[in-house]
Order: structure tokens, then C-alpha cells, then sequence
């Protein structure tokens, strides 16, 4: 649904949100709003995050989500070091035209959580800081293993009773 949102087109290299599966677990990722500053941004050679105006990468006042002026990213140069700068593996280059996929909330409205058929997505307003700073910007491996502990620790205890 993301691809077909963002891009008119169903083709999951064209999402924002990508699954990863570690051990059995599987993770959705996408952007996970980092605190200021934010790694994308600080790494990107066009983008300047005291100055948002012309910048390739800024932060949307109203959502807190990356917006990419793609006309002027300059993926090829600088070989996407905003990608390489995300923690969360949450960047992703359009297959054909080489700019960062990064998601943008659709504007406050998230149409992945809308159509999630097991409403296992959920779109809480705010910081992420205040909501979860345990699982900030963690690679997707390391947030399932979090999971996989979690979820093993809770079926042991269940067993026990
Ligand atoms: S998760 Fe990645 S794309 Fe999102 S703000 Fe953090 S560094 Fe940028
Ligand atoms: S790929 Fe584009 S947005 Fe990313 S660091 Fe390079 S110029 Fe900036
Ligand atoms: S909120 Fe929108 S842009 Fe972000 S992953 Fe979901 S559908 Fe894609």
C-alpha cells in the first residue's frame, strides 16, 4: 500500500516501510523519527539542519518527518551517506531514480497503518523519545531480538503457570 500511496505503483522496492526478518521474527521498518540532530539530515552534504530551507533533507514542522527535495539530491556523489548514516536501515533508494525513500507519514495520515489487515501498526502523534527511547533507532536485528526475547520470556512464564 505504501508503494501504491507514494508511487502509483504495487512493487514492495518502491516502499517506504520494508520487512526485515531476523530469527524468525519479522520487522517492519521505516523511518523511526530520531531525536535532533537527526543522523540523516547531519550526514547529507546538501542539508543543513539549522537551515531547513534548501536543504535536501529537512524535518516537516508539522509531522517530524523527513521530506527529501529530490530534484536536488545528488545520490550518485555522494554515495547516500544519509543512508549510511541511519541506525534503523530505514533509508532506501527509488529503483530507477536513485533518491532516498523515506517516510513521510503521508502528511499525518499513515495509509500503512490505515490498511495493516492485523492492525499491527499503530500511529502515536509525538517525539519518539517520549515513547519509546529503549528501541530509538536500533538496527532491525537488534530490535528482533528484542522481540524474539520478549516474546520466548512471556511463553516460558505462561508454561510455568
Ligand atoms: S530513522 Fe533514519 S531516516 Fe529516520 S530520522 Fe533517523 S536517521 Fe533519519
Ligand atoms: S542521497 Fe541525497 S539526501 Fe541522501 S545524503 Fe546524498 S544528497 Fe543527501
Ligand atoms: S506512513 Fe505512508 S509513507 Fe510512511 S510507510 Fe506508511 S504508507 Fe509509507
Amino acid at each position: 500500500v505504501c508503494s501504491l500511496k507514494k508511487s502509483g505503483t504495487i512493487n514492495p522496492d518502491y516502499s517506504r516501510i520494508r520487512i526485515h526478518s531476523f530469527k524468525g521474527v519479522d520487522i517492519p521498518v521505516s523511518c523511526r523519527m530520531c531525536l535532533d540532530p537527526k543522523p540523516c539530515i547531519g550526514a547529507c552534504p546538501g542539508s543543513d539542519p539549522i537551515k531547513p530551507v534548501g536543504s535536501i533533507l529537512h524535518k516537516d514542522d508539522d509531522t517530524g518527518a523527513i521530506l527529501v527535495d529530490v530534484a536536488k539530491c545528488i545520490a550518485k556523489e555522494c554515495k547516500n551517506e544519509c543512508s549510511r548514516a541511519c541506525l534503523a536501515r530505514a533509508i532506501t533508494f527509488h529503483p530507477n531514480e536513485n533518491y532516498p525513500l523515506i517516510c513521510d507519514l503521508c502528511g499525518g495520515d499513515p495509509e500503512c497503518v490505515k490498511e495493516c489487515p492485523e492492525n499491527c501498526l499503530e500511529f502515536i502523534a509525538g517525539p519518539a523519545d517520549y515513547l519509546y527511547p529503549k528501541y530509538y533507532a536500533y538496527p532491525p536485528e537488534k530490535l528482533s531480538e528484542f522481540l524474539k526475547d520478549s516474546i520466548y520470556y512471556y511463553r516460558g512464564r505462561e508454561e510455568e503457570k
